[in-house]
């Protein structure tokens, strides 16, 4: 590699055309490209196994962490995002997506504050600009105290794409507009979202079709299966990655493959709130990236994405046959099929010209001991830890430690912030 690229690949044996100015000795090592997760809410580390929200299915647990997450602010997201993306990177995750929508009186500086978290670790981030503009009063599920204006989303999303969305190739902020789902805002948000996206040339992501009850609520609302409400906004296209995409039939699958709309498939959260397993090999058959995602820490409740792949693998074992999803179809989902899903070519693999993020497992632990196949074993031994991994050629994790992060330090801070969100509710 050079500057922030691959630019050889040397067969074992050969000798690189360019003389190295250092060598790294990577023969005990798993080499993946580094990972890329498609969905997450990074406030959601807040409020892991909350009690009030245990065991319940999607609407009941929104309805109950809604009224928790209202108090946020500032200083909290701030430590939420740097604990979920240092989370990510030690999982061997370069690229990270996060999908903030919680828009309190509190927070001022929701995104801005993501981007320089991502910044100061390093990591290559696609944020995205959420919004919920339909609170209780209107017949939404969030509170009145977390919904926004539209004109108040809208120009704040285009401040932020204008402040922080990197067009070039190795861009390491971007950012896209997120509507929360369709039972949190309005048609006309959802339209005016897509013509924004389009004017700006950037990415659209919502939450779509992740359970029955969705599908009920938009035919009672809209006379609309979700994604035909989609369609219906501007949305059905290939700028738009949909977080979950579960209850779809045959049909709006071949349109979903015709229009190259992506999926961020969240195996652990769908299998928490007990959502539905997610149709991925036919999504990808009819021509749809597919993705894979931790999703918000209050449904995993982690953001490990080396143990996603492992969850991917064996949820995938539940719906197809054992040859169909194999650990190297898993792996393609993390890597490459989630780069589609954030419209990039330029990660997600090892080709010369991409962008030099990788990521370095060893096998050394007891749970390896024994493995003959050292790929298969990273999903099926449970690989949760990366012990290097490199973003844009720079090293971010040496010997299993993010580079300038002292993991004690913001474990206190977290747990603090996270104490004093719960404790509101109590008072
Ligand atoms: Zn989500």
């Amino acid at each position: 590699m050079s500057g922030t690229r691959i630019i050889e690949q040397v067969p074992g044996g050969g000798q690189p055309r360019n003389p190295p100015d250092e060598v790294f000795d990577a023969s005990r090592h798993v080499l993946l490209p580094g990972l890329v997760n498609t969905h997450h809410h990074f406030y959601q580390t807040l409020t892991r196994a909350y009690t009030p929200a245990l065991n319940k299915p999607l609407f009941p647990w929104l309805t109950t962490l809604y009224d928790v997450w209202a108090g946020l602010d500032d200083a909290q997201l701030r430590v939420a995002s740097e604990l979920a993306m240092v989370e990510l990177l030690l999982s061997g995750c370069t690229t990270v997506a996060d999908h903030h929508y919680v828009f309190s009186g509190a927070l001022r500086h929701a995104i801005d504050s993501q981007v320089e978290a991502a910044q100061a670790l390093g990591v290559r981030a696609a944020l995205t600009r959420g919004s919920m503009s339909v609170g209780r009063d209107a017949g939404g599920l969030p509170p009145q105290s977390v919904v926004q204006d539209e004109q108040t989303i809208l120009d704040d999303s285009e401040r932020l794409i204008r402040q922080y969305h990197e067009r070039e190739t190795g861009a390491m902020v971007t950012v896209a507009l997120a509507p929360c789902s369709p039972f949190s805002v309005s048609r006309d948000l959802m339209r005016a979202s897509a013509q924004l996206a389009q004017r700006h040339d950037v990415r659209l992501h919502t939450h779509l079709a992740e359970t029955a009850d969705e599908t009920t609520y938009c035919q009672r609302l809209f006379g609309l299966r979700p994604l035909d409400y989609l369609e219906d906004c501007g949305w059905l296209s290939d700028r738009t990655w949909l977080a979950h995409g579960i209850h779809f039939n045959d049909d709006e699958i071949r349109r979903l493959g015709a229009a190259g709309t992506g999926i961020a498939h969240c195996p652990s959260s769908n299998m928490v709130l007990g959502s539905g397993l997610c149709r991925t090999l036919e999504l990808e058959a009819a021509g749809a990236p597919v993705g894979l995602a931790v999703d918000g820490s209050a449904s995993n409740d982690h953001s490990n994405l080396a143990q996603e792949m492992r969850q991917a693998l064996l949820l995938g074992r539940l719906r197809y046959p054992p040859d169909q999803v194999t650990h190297q179809t898993v792996i393609r989902w993390a890597t490459q099929g989630s780069a589609r899903c954030l419209g990039r070519t330029d990660v997600g693999g090892l080709a010369v010209g991409q962008q030099a993020d990788l990521a370095f497992f060893n096998l050394d632990g007891l749970r390896f001991s024994g493995a003959e196949n050292p790929l298969a074993a990273l999903l099926l031994c449970g690989a949760d830890r990366a012990e290097h991994v490199m973003i844009a050629g720079r090293w971010r994790v040496r010997n299993g430690m993010p580079e300038g992060v002292d993991l004690e330090d913001l474990r206190g801070r977290h747990d603090a912030a996270a104490r004093r969100l719960w404790q509101r509710m109590q008072d």
